[in-house]
């Protein structure tokens, strides 16, 4: 722990818009929380920080669709993570969120610091802007394929498929994903981080004075680091946000990645008045757990502000995994390809640490990794049922039966090279472990846990302490000398038992609790400085009944989630969800003189209405150029009046009219109805003229 008096731990701000799932959990949650409890079993001065990241372009999207504020998006999401957290057993000391005051003064105030320092660089440039939608688009809502690897998916600030950060300039055929419509150029004003300005101050500080970060870490920003920096905007044009703090600033906010780890910062404050000590202090230890994919905004545009501005100090480490896949498929919450943490704790009740101890045993630490329910069967009923939670039972039952209940002494006298061999084999695993830790090599440090289970289990089955009190029962003369052998046998299997508790703390701290529960220790006795000691539970103490701790986990059970999981899988959609019905026999051929007598128009719909007592019908106004067409339309099941108005649609101009609900319908609209029984409109693909005639 050497040269550091304080310790601050951040795990990543997960973004409101929706749930958490598993992927997040492994990827920085539960790494953070195992080294956060860690740290605390060692009684350092150590604050875990988290919230909520609340600001940015795709809550106000959301807000738009869901026909509710911003507010209300951020409101709902912020419980169901902080739950799913609690529940998890993951400590933060504080779990806040940047839509607090104390976050808008502090990046407000961050922002004002560099600004006054003339920091900036202050740009009109022509940014993307939708014209359908009527909004400057932000990076994330252009996609368009990548010039990097050709993923016709990428997002104007970065491809996920390779990784690469991008700005929407770089994308080959940008498209609006709020409209599909292509974004035109229009001209605003932002201030940009020149982030080139801090490319040797990084190369020192990361590539010569970071070399011991996680290979995937440090390569990922040798990789940014080499391909040379660039001028970012660090402001928005939105309402949504922190706005900038200048007079001149109508309709402009800090860029999301400027305000959020700010959020850290904020957070830390809300939560002590020491929180100068932590961020000031060159002997505090700032380390952030993040995925992959924050690496940039951790590793290069964070540590660049906190040296811009000057009163901060950097993270000592950045340890960064990778993605965990599920059943071989990359997490899409587009596709609900996830497993969400609140239905796992719905569906596995008191059984959190199993899914802490399978993310942590197959945390995608170096690559990415997969996560399936096989394996995570497999993982629990053996490593954890059969090895961790068998050799405690056994143990316990032991001591009940052959020792009355109570925690028989150990006899010196009679002791072999087996008993000596305990010490020493748990003090090197103490050591191993760690090590592990301290370098977040977590997967290794939680297999020697189990591990020193797995050597408790071979000891007992070494001593057959029941088949001692068989020979017993039929040779009274081996009466003393097996019972002392028995009394050896379980006491320091009851050490053990209570070592294990310690050491298996930060990775299953339910699991912990509930051995100083039968052990009938205080909490306290989980200072890791105990760990290593043959004396945690006193001679003569007796003690509660057994319990498994971990019970096998049946296929139903298994074969339940994995159903579970692809019958919520969402088919992928097409932007306009046109989708390809079941293809249809084609009718009948005609000649095109019977096509001729068709006269289709596009119109545009000026105003609808409900009919009354008619569910599927809406009353429309229809504009067809030369004049205005009364049409009923029975699509009032997939579209409310409001969402049609505006749209231009195709129009059988000349159809015989027809009254329907005593309503006199002067034509009919033409739609597609795909796979699911959704119907779209057919309409031109660019705006026209009403009452151009479609042939
Ligand atoms: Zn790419």
């Amino acid at each position: 722990m050497g040269k550091f008096n304080r310790y601050l731990i951040t795990a990543a701000l997960p973004y409101a818009n929706g749930p958490v799932h598993i992927g997040h959990l492994a990827g920085c949650y539960i790494p953070a929380d195992i080294y956060v409890r860690y740290l605390r079993a060692k009684k350092a001065d150590v604050k875990f920080v988290g919230g909520t990241d609340e600001h940015g372009v795709p809550i106000t999207i959301k807000a738009m669709k869901e026909g509710v504020t911003p507010q209300d998006i951020v409101d709902k999401y912020h419980k169901i993570i902080y739950d799913s957290f609690t529940d998890m057993g993951i400590s933060f000391d504080i779990f806040s969120r940047t839509t607090k005051q104390v976050h808008h003064e502090t990046s407000a105030a961050f922002f004002k610091t560099m600004y006054d320092k003339g920091l900036f660089e202050e740009k009109v440039t022509e940014q993307y802007f939708d014209e359908t939608a009527g909004v400057f688009l932000a990076d994330r809502y252009i996609t368009g394929t990548c010039p990097k690897c050709g993923n016709p998916n990428a997002y104007g600030d970065q491809c996920e498929k390779c990784g690469s950060s991008l700005s929407p300039d770089e994308l080959i055929n940008p498209r609006s994903t709020l409209s599909n419509a292509v974004p035109v150029k229009k001209q605003t004003k932002h201030w940009y981080m020149p982030l080139q300005n801090y490319e040797p101050f990084l190369k020192e500080w990361i590539l010569e004075g970071h070399k011991e970060w996680k290979n995937n870490v440090y390569g990922q920003c040798k990789s940014w680091l080499d391909s040379g920096l660039q001028s970012r905007a660090m402001t928005r044009d939105s309402n949504w946000g922190i706005k900038v703090p200048l007079p001149d600033a109508e309709g402009k906010v800090l860029y999301v990645w400027f305000d959020a780890p700010i959020g850290y910062i904020s957070a830390t404050k809300e939560l002590t008045e020491n929180w100068a000590d932590y961020w000031c202090k060159e002997d505090t230890k700032l380390v952030h757990f993040i995925g992959k994919d924050n690496i940039v905004f951790h590793c290069i545009i964070f540590p660049a502000m906190l040296k811009a501005h000057g009163n901060f100090i950097l993270p000592d480490n950045v340890p960064a995994n990778e993605f965990l896949n599920i059943e071989g498929d990359k997490v899409s919450t587009s596709r609900n390809w996830a497993v969400w943490v609140h239905d796992y704790v719905k569906d596995f009740p008191d059984q959190q640490d199993v899914l802490r101890y399978v993310l942590t045993s197959t945390a995608p630490e170096t690559k990415d990794n997969d996560f399936t329910w096989k394996d995570f069967q497999q993982r629990n009923n053996s490593e954890l049922a059969d090895i961790f939670s068998g050799f405690v039972h056994r143990t316990m039952v032991l001591m009940h039966k052959l020792c009355g209940g109570k925690v028989p002494p150990f006899h010196p006298e009679i002791k072999d090279e087996k008993d000596d061999a305990v010490l020493p084999n748990l003090l090197a695993s103490k050591q191993k472990i760690e090590d592990s830790i301290e370098n977040f090599r977590l997967r290794e440090a939680l297999a020697e846990v189990i591990d020193i289970a797995r050597k408790g289990n071979k000891y007992l089955q070494d001593k057959e302490p029941w088949i001692l009190a068989k020979e017993m029962e039929k040779n009274p003369e081996l009466a003393e000398k097996n019972q002392k052998l028995i009394d050896n046998c379980l006491h320091l299997c009851l050490q053990l038992t209570a070592n294990l508790a310690i050491l298996a703390n930060p990775f299953l701290p339910f699991t912990a609790k509930k051995i100083c529960h039968m052990l009938k220790v205080v909490d306290r006795m989980l200072d890791w400085e105990n760990a290593g000691s043959l004396n945690l539970v006193r001679v003569g103490y007796s003690l509660r009944p057994a319990e498994k701790l971990f019970v096998q986990i049946e296929d139903a059970k298994i074969q339940e989630q994995i159903d579970k999981l692809h019958a919520g899988l969402v088919k992928p959609a097409t932007p306009a969800e046109t989708a390809a019905p079941e293809p249809k026999e084609v009718k009948e051929e005609i000649q095109f003189e019977d096509f001729a007598k068709l006269d289709l128009r596009v119109g545009t719909i000026l105003e609808a209405e409900k009919v009354p007592k008619a569910d599927k019908l809406l009353k429309l106004l229809v504009d067809i150029g030369t004049e205005k067409r009364t049409v009923v339309s029975g699509i009032a099941a997939h579209f409310a009046p409001e969402e049609v108005v505006g749209k231009q649609v195709t129009l059988v101009a000349n159809l015989a009219p027809r009254k329907m609900r005593g309503i006199e319908s002067q034509g009919m609209i033409l739609m597609a109805e795909n796979a699911a029984g959704k119907l779209v409109f057919v309409n031109p693909d660019a705006a026209v003229d009403a009452g151009s005639e479609v042939r």
